[in-house]
Parts: structure tokens; C-alpha cells; sequence
């Protein structure tokens, strides 16, 4: 449910009323607004008449009001304008700014991860994106280097002054991994791995969630509350393809999921036309639609030998592509209202 604070209700007020959901057993998340503050409060559906009466009555309340979606947090019902996520003192997504993050899948090399972050950096991305810890389908693939993978990463981040994106593939390695990034993705085979989603929403950072490539944009937005249900609330949404009858494409990038999540969550929504399409030779188009549909950012693959990558070669834009796509990119930027 959502509470209301009276503007300019008391401090105290408002104490009381945080004290009295946590001892009906509800779960208290404050959001700060411009006039009044608005207390989501999450836990036992069942209990929700009590409690609602139990609140309203209240000093310094305003009204209380059931949230009708199953997701709480993530939605509009909750908070009505978009949150920019903080990643560093200067840089944030879900602004007016569109956000690029690019890099290879994996790491594999000093050389290649350094050679890359400086390359899209040049290119103007504003995050190097690299898997140390990779998710195969295969267990015989090449499964990362691992923490060795995170120290390659660290250079490079300091080599290119780029903030880090990486995937954390289990609660156990997530420690290890928050250490290192300043945005934690979860990939698609996870993204319904309830016991790292969990785990992730008690980190203290900012949290890259991929849509399975089965799942509903209603179950993507259940995997995001249980993130934020844990205190986390600085979740971004990719949009990265989903399994269809179509072959000719690695997924179908489902363009439309955009405007949808527009429309359901003040959080940002970002695309990967890397994993949608599976084919450089795609990946600049479908960025561009991404950003018509009202993306807030972009995940792009970028390999400066895409033929001897060891994942996700054929989808790989060269640095030499990648910087001729951002220079056609600020058209599309410009076009849609927004800063790149
Ligand atoms: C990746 O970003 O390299 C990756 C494995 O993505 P996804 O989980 O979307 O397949
Ligand atoms: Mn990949």
C-alpha cells in the first residue's frame, strides 16, 4: 500500500507511522517527494485491510491506498516520476542523457579488455561493459576468468576512466563482484534466480537487470521487486530479445517492451541489440529503434577481433564500427529529445 504524508507532517509523525507498519509486519520503503513524503509499505497481502485501517488513522497521514499491481515498488502507483539511477558523482541513467555501455562479452586479455575501454571510450560510451563470471550454455565454453577477470577490469577502468558493468552469476561470487563494479548485471538464465535477486538487493549497488528470454514483462517487473523489496531500489531494465518461432535473429528484440515498461515503472529501461539480434550486422539498426521506442540507454557488444573472440563473436561490433554507430547515434538522440 502507499501512504501518504501530510505536507509538512512531523518528523515524528513519520517515525510513527514507519514503527507501526514494521510491527504489523510490513516492510517500510520511504520516497522522498519535492512536497510530501510517500511510504511504500510491502508484505502479506492478506493482511492488507487491517493495516490500511490501522495507518489511516494516523497523525500526519494523509490517505493510505492499496497498490493494485502485484509489483510494488517497481511501479507507477508508488512513484509517478522517473528515477535517475546514480551511478558515479557524474554519471546517471534514466536522465535526459542516453547511456552507452560497451565492451566485449568476456573478458579475456589485459590487452584486449584495455585495448577495448579505450577504444569505446574515444567513441564516447559513458560505461565498459565485460563478463568476468560468464553464464554458458555449454558447460565445455569458456566459463571467464573469473576474479583474475575483475583485476583485468579494474585496470581498464583506470586505464579509460570508465565506470564498470559486469555479471554476477551467483550469491556466493557476488561479494567478490560488488567490489569491483559499479553496476551489477544479472543476466537472462538468471534473471528468475530469486535467491541472487535477493542477494543483489541487499548490495549497496546499483543493479543491471536482463529480461529472460522467456519471461513476461509482468515477471520482469517480479524479478525487480524482489531487488528493491530488499532495500535496493536502483534497478535498470534491459530489454535484451526473447525466444520466438523466428530463427533468423539469435531473439527477437521486443521493441514494444519499451514503451510497455515506460508505462508500468519509473525505473529506467535500457536495450541490448548485441543479444537480441546476434548479428553485427544488425546492431546499429535496432539501436537506433531502441532509442525511437524511448530507450534510456544501450548495451552494446564491441571486440577488437570479433573472428577470435571467445563468446559472442558474430555479434560483435569492431571499435571502428562501433564509433561510426555512436556518431549516427547522436541523430537518433537529437531526434528523440535527448542528450547521448
Ligand atoms: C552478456 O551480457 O554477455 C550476456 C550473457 O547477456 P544475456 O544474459 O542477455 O544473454
Ligand atoms: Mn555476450
Amino acid at each position: 500500500m502507499i501512504i501518504v504524508m501530510r505536507a509538512g507532517a512531523a518528523k515524528r509523525e513519520k517515525e510513527e507511522v514507519l514503527d507501526r507498519i514494521k510491527e504489523l509486519g510490513y516492510k517500510p520503503h520511504v520516497i522522498h517527494g519535492t512536497t510530501r513524503d510517500v511510504i511504500g509499505a510491502v508484505g502479506d497481502e492478506r493482511e492488507k485491510r487491517v493495516v490500511i485501517d490501522a495507518i489511516a488513522s494516523m497523525q500526519g497521514v494523509e490517505s493510505v491506498v492499496p497498490i493494485l499491481k502485484p509489483y510494488k515498488l517497481a511501479s507507477k502507483e508508488v512513484k509517478r516520476e522517473k528515477s535517475e539511477i546514480r551511478i558515479t558523482d557524474s554519471l546517471s541513467i534514466g536522465g535526459s542523457r542516453v547511456i552507452v555501455m560497451a565492451g566485449p562479452c568476456a573478458i579475456e586479455s589485459e590487452k584486449q579488455i584495455i585495448e577495448t575501454a579505450i577504444a569505446v571510450k574515444e567513441a564516447g560510451a559513458h560505461l565498459l561493459r565485460g563478463g568476468a563470471y560468464k553464464p554458458r550454455t555449454s558447460p565445455y565454453s569458456f566459463q571467464g576468468m573469473k576474479e583474475k577477470g575483475l583485476k583485468l577490469l579494474a585496470k581498464a577502468r583506470k586505464a579509460s576512466g570508465l565506470p564498470l558493468v559486469t555479471e554476477v552469476v551467483n550469491p556466493e561470487s557476488a561479494d567478490i563482484v560488488a567490489e569491483y563494479a559499479d553496476i551489477l548485471q544479472i543476466g537472462t538464465r538468471n534473471a528468475q534466480n530469486f535467491e541472487l535477486l535477493k542477494k543483489v538487493g541487499r548490495l549497496k549497488k546499483p543493479v543491471l537487470l536482463k529480461r529472460g528470454m522467456s519471461m513476461t514483462i509482468n515477471e520482469l517487473l517480479m524479478s525487480a521487486e524482489y531487488i528493491m523489496s530488499e532495500g535496493n531500489h536502483s534497478v535498470i531494465l534491459c530489454e535484451r530479445g526473447i525466444r520466438t518461432f523466428e530463427t533468423a535473429t539469435r531473439n527477437t528484440l521486443d521493441l514494444s517492451a519499451i514503451p510497455v515498461l515506460k508505462g508500468e515503472t519509473h525505473l529506467p529501461v535500457i536495450a541490448d541489440p548485441s543479444h537480441a539480434t546476434g548479428n553485427q550486422k544488425y546492431v546499429a539498426a535496432m539501436s537506433f529503434a531502441a532509442i525511437a521506442a524511448g530507450a534510456d540507454g544501450l548495451m552494446i557488444e564491441v571486440h577488437p577481433d570479433p573472428e577470435h573472440a571467445t563468446s559472442d563473436g558474430p555479434q560483435s561490433l569492431t571499435p571502428k564500427d562501433f564509433s561510426a554507430l555512436m556518431k549516427k547515434l547522436r541523430l537518433f538522440t537529437d531526434a528523440a529529445g535527448r542528450e547521448l
